[in-house]
């Protein structure tokens, strides 16, 4: 029996999982998205990363996965980010490495923190 704490709304349904022959039953949701989630937490865990790039222009960007990743590769993702310094005038939204990883998911601004740069710094 496992526990896992439904992080998919702020009920925070504590949710028991057992695993029987191969079937997994789970109890203490108490909504179906919250068997969803218990499922993909017990056979392949994600998450959206959120993070910050360097850029040319003294700030830092935040930026975010533009949708869950396995938490198996969130490691190699935040590596990925450390060695990205961006040096256009990125709005929120835009594609900041597209299919990181080759994991189908690209890593997108999540500000608009340089739209008042130009591309002189
Ligand atoms: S099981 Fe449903 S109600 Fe409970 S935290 Fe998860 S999503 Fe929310």
């Amino acid at each position: 029996m496992k526990q896992i704490l439904c992080i998919v709304c702020p009920n925070g349904c504590r949710i028991q999982a057992e695993k029987k022959d191969s079937a997994w039953l789970f109890s203490g949701n108490t909504c179906a998205r919250g068997t969803d989630f218990a499922l993909s937490e017990m056979t392949c865990p994600t998450r959206t990363l959120t993070s910050t790039v360097r850029t040319s222009f003294n700030k830092t960007l935040p930026v975010r996965t533009a949708a869950p990743i396995p938490k198996a590769n969130i490691m190699d993702v935040m590596k990925l980010l450390a060695n990205v310094v961006i040096t256009q005038p990125l709005l929120i939204g835009d594609t900041v490495i597209p299919n990181a990883l080759g994991l189908g998911v690209d890593i997108i601004a999540s500000s608009n923190i340089l739209a008042e740069e130009d591309e002189n710094g």
